[in-house]
């Protein structure tokens, strides 16, 4: 903790800017005013390029006033004041302005104001000035209305600067809002600059990593991020900033790392003639090399008195549930539990379903047998199991019976208690964060193993960012006999006709004695669907961009119900907002191909594995995100028999949302996808709170493009904590970390 830091605003900056501050950004202190960067900077000499700027965004931007005029409005009293303002590719000051202006001039836009004197009289023709604004467009003309402005060519707030250094000099773009300019931000980040004595901020930054990297001094490099002379001052400031953001998230993985390293575990080895050889003996397939690799690393890592915490990666189908139930059995034959973490109640019981049939014989029903090395009770527990079943489950799971647990996030709850758990496997580490992760932990007498899986495949720099406190293997081949999925593009737009065509498909699958799912983004006509939060990209609304109903599962199956190329078909829906009962029950009859056609949400994306399916239709594909898209569609292709994927879309041909569905129709490789995912996508949203460990988010950091940057600090980050793991010798690296893990401590101070 800094005392400077944490000053609260008004002391150095004076009550009302600092309420205004308060108000409109939600900061409160020197330290968070001081950290609040420039988004961008502008450059005095230029325009900007009118044709770049984004519609319905706020802005800001430099042009040049081409023409200037003003009327009284007709119905109301008043004046209306229109300047036409152009960029460097703007036809200069021949056009005509005011009301015969059309909006058909590229690089030109048209700002109004209503009884604007001040506009009226000093945005005059040839003028350069600064405008802020939302960008709004009225029957296809761009404009701003009431934007505030700042001319430039007569800069009269920087007294006794010289007329070219203050030409040089870049303006600095605040993330602004509505209400509240950029420089009206600048200005009073500026005065906060003058009050503060910024060499008595301390540097987050070792000395030696400073001189190392000819790294500014803090106090510099704060100046020059918000008050630059030149360019290169940005560019200094924000190099230094950006390594110290890296360094203290690393550092904060690091010393987790640490911390988990120096915990102690029991130790869980194999045993010789136990459940895990039996289990071996009996597979009806051998292992992948890397099922094999990664199952040596798990036996060792199992054998240890310090506790395991590994990431599994493996592409959908590379067999990550038999290398995760082998551990289960060696911990199990060494007399521990193991529970397993799935992120739904459908993929759950698959689990539970599923692991029991591979075990076969080994796998034992609780009634029957006391505590035996021949068999393991696996049990389940759910949030909506009935009461009688989860009591027993509770009472396995506390009593050691159940050596096995799969359950969901009721796992967590306060009330389930284990003999000794020894193992956790987290399945689909997407949606379980550090938090459950640990709420878990807490629930074995000592530090259990911890065995985390992802489908999704991870760049290397987000491994170190997002599960920087994991070891990584990984899966990367399938099991022989997996057959391709080919994935189409159906834009409907372009070819209506092919709505037809998709359930003549399907048909013809069903009567090869396949099945097929449909997936929607919807369940019903007014209802939100399964969207997992940060995933799909959704506008929140549930129309397309043509107010068309997007699909829902209801109104699908209604209409393949008529469909008579589907005659006879039987058709199942199934969504998260079933009875579990009713779920169940309508996967085993898909599963047992009772039923042909499996219309749902997305509650089928992770995990479910039925081989029968060879083909899956997802309806207006583009409300999913990559990852989604690829995770759903390694649901086919599972068995043997190739898989078809019909990616559904009414979005024009060129819609930026179609480059998903292109960029996943393009390949299947995971790898690749979730690059490109990543392009596409905010980091905001794969950082985000659940799953960064942290609940800041990145500020000057970019996961791919940064790659360096972070393998650097990471190199850094552990050698700092080796050396000195509670980081003793630097306060404020320690200082910065806590700040990191947890911003909202200063609020909370403040209240409290
Ligand atoms: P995922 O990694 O997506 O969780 P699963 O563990 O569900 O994949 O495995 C997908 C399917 O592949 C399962 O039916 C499983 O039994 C089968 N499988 C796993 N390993 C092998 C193997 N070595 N050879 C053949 N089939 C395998
Ligand atoms: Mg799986």
């Amino acid at each position: 903790m800094n005392a400077e830091l944490d000053l609260a605003l008004e002391r150095r900056i004076g009550k009302r800017s600092a309420g205004v501050i308060e108000k409109h950004l939600g900061i409160t202190t020197v330290g968070g005013l001081l950290n609040y960067f420039p988004r961008r900077y502008l450059d005095r000499g230029e325009l900007t390029r009118i044709s770049e700027i984004p519609h319905d965004e706020d802005v800001t931007l430099i042009a040049r006033v081409v023409s200037n005029s003003s009327r009284q409005m007709r119905e109301r009293r008043g004046s209306i004041t229109d300047v036409i303002i152009a960029d460097d590719t703007g036809p200069g000051l021949k056009i005509v302005g005011g009301s015969d202006y059309r909006g058909s001039v590229p690089g030109t836009l048209k700002v109004s104001f209503f009884n604007g004197f001040r506009a009226k009289s000093d945005l005059q023709p040839g003028r350069r000035a600064l405008f802020s604004g939302k960008v709004t467009s009225f029957k296809g003309v761009l404009g701003l209305t009431n934007p505030d402005f700042q001319v430039l060519d007569e800069d009269p707030d920087v007294p006794g600067v010289d007329p070219e250094a203050l030409a040089a000099r870049p303006i600095p773009i605040y993330p602004a809002t509505a209400k509240l300019t950029s420089w009206s931000i600048q200005k009073v980040v500026e005065t906060l600059l003058e009050t503060l004595d910024l060499d008595s901020v301390p540097d987050p930054l070792p000395a030696d990593i400073v001189q190392r990297e000819k790294f500014l001094p803090a106090a510099e490099a704060y100046r020059q991020i918000h008050v630059p002379a030149t360019t290169g001052d940005w560019q200094q400031a924000r190099k230094r900033f950006r390594y110290q953001e890296a360094l203290v998230l690393q550092s904060a993985l690091a010393r987790r790392r640490a911390q988990l390293a120096a915990e102690e575990a029991t130790a869980r080895r194999p045993v010789a003639d136990g459940l895990l050889a039996a289990f071996d003996a009996q597979l009806p397939f051998t292992l992948t090399a890397g099922q094999t690799a990664v199952g040596k690393t798990l036996t060792e890592e199992l054998s240890q008195d310090s506790p395991m915490n590994r990431l599994l990666q493996g592409e959908v189908g590379s067999g990550k549930t038999i290398v995760a139930l082998r551990a289960m059995l060696q911990v199990v034959d060494a007399g521990g539990q193991a529970a397993l973490l799935a992120p739904t109640e459908v993929l759950a019981a698959q689990h539970y379903e599923s692991i029991r049939r591979t075990l076969g014989p080994l796998s034992r029903d609780g009634l029957l047998g006391g505590l035996g090395a021949d068999s393991v009770q696996v049990s389940l527990l759910t949030g909506s199991m009935g009461t009688a079943a989860r009591k027993q489950a509770l009472l396995d799971a506390a009593s050691g019976t159940a050596g096995i647990l799969i359950g969901t996030h009721a796992l967590l709850s306060e009330n389930v208690r284990f003999y000794d758990l020894g193992l956790i496997v987290v399945d689909e580490q997407h949606r379980f964060g550090v938090e459950q992760r640990d709420a878990l932990r807490a629930k074995a007498n000592k530090p259990p193993h911890l065995l985390v899986m992802t489908a999704t495949p991870i760049p290397r720099t987000v491994a170190m960012t997002v599960f920087g406190d994991l070891e990584t293997s990984v899966l990367d081949e399938l099991p022989a006999g997996r057959a391709p999925i080919s994935t189409h593009l159906v834009g409907l737009a372009e070819n209506p006709g092919w709505a037809g065509r998709i359930w003549s498909r399907s048909r013809e699958e069903i009567s090869r004695g396949h099945q097929v799912y449909v997936v929607c983004p919807k369940i019903g006509a007014d209802d939100d669907g399964d969207f997992s939060p940060g995933e799909a990209e959704p506008t929140g609304a549930d129309t397309d961009a043509g107010g068309r109903e997007l699909a829902s599962v209801t109104g699908v199956v209604e209409y393949l119900q008529q469909e008579p190329v589907l005659a006879g078909v039987s058709i199942a829906a199934l969504h998260g907002k079933q009875d579990p009962a009713l779920k169940s029950a309508t996967m085993a009859d898909f599963a047992a191909n009772t039923t042909s056609l499996l219309v749902s949400t997305t509650v089928i994306e992770v995990g479910v594995d039925v081989h029968n399916a060879t083909m899956m239709v997802i309806l207006d594909a583009d409300r999913f995100g990559i990852s989604q898209l690829h995770q759903l569609r390694g649901r086919v292709g599972r068995g043997g028999l190739p898989g078809t994927c019909l990616l559904v879309t009414n979005l024009e041909p060129g819609h930026p949302s179609r480059r998903r569905l292109d960029a996943v129709a393009a390949t299947t490789d995971g790898f690749a996808l979730s690059q490109e995912d990543l392009k596409l996508r905010r980091e905001g949203d794969i950082l985000g709170a659940s799953q960064s460990g942290g609940r800041s988010t990145l500020k000057l950091l970019r996961v791919l493009e940064h790659e360096d940057v972070i393998a650097q600090a990471r190199q850094d980050a552990q050698l700092l904590v080796g050396k000195d793991p509670a980081l003793a010798g630097q306060p404020a690296l320690a200082a910065a970390i806590d700040e990191y893990l947890n911003p909202e401590k200063e609020a909370f101070l403040e209240r409290g």
